[in-house]
């Protein structure tokens, strides 16, 4: 974590894309304010099959409000996500939202008072870690090109989307069979048609 430390040394920056100055917001409960923002998506976030690409518009709703203990942040977050379907791993693309709230206590004397939690560094807060954790939660684990895909033929790994319901082979025989499989289809009587029996009466009795 890298914001677990809170040194005078490692202050914030106030232009990092995720840092909210909280000065114009008074320091008293109730008070609120709303922030849009759509800024570059930090690296890494990402999981197996799925990812935010850096760089791309992370779009941001932002709601800071005073409370006693300090500044609560409420996000909303829209993001592009791109991965390989799980099924047939062509390339996928969906937007994901998440919502998320944080508290930022106030700053106390030594700076470490709530080592789990997160404070508001002097006026600012940075709400990558917040986010990082909420966006990565909300990546999908096995990404779906289409709800319904059909995914790969399990035989010659051609795409069932595009081969259409049709495809499919004579069997799903093991080639190391295939010799076994000859001499089976040998012993069958191929093309000749089962003997029809037809009188039911008329042949017989007497
Ligand atoms: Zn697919
Ligand atoms: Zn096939």
């Amino acid at each position: 974590m890298p914001n677990s430390r809170r040194t005078p040394t490692a202050r914030l920056d106030p232009r990092g894309p995720l840092v909210f100055d909280t000065r114009t917001l008074p320091r008293r409960p109730g008070s609120a304010r709303t922030e849009t923002r759509t800024v570059p998506a930090p690296a890494d976030l990402h999981t197996g099959m799925a990812g935010i690409p850096e760089g791309s518009d992370l779009r941001l709703d932002v709601t800071l409000e005073s409370v006693t203990e300090g500044v609560l942040a409420t996000v909303t977050a829209v993001a592009p996500v791109t991965g390989e379907c799980a099924r047939c791993l062509e390339p996928v693309t969906q937007m994901i939202e998440v919502r998320c709230q944080e508290l930022f206590s106030y700053e106390q004397g030594g700076g470490d008072a709530d080592e789990d939690g997160y404070a508001l560094d002097g006026d600012l807060l940075d709400l990558e870690p917040v986010l990082r954790d909420a966006l990565v939660l909300a990546l999908p684990l096995a990404p779906l090109c289409r709800q319904d895909c059909p995914g790969l033929c399990a035989e010659c790994g051609a795409l069932l989307a595009q081969a259409g319901s049709e495809h499919g082979h004579d069997s799903a025989i093991d080639p190391r069979w295939a010799g076994l499989r000859q001499q089976v289809t040998q012993g069958e009587p191929v093309g000749r048609p089962a003997p029809e029996i037809r009188e039911e009466s008329g042949r017989g009795r007497p």
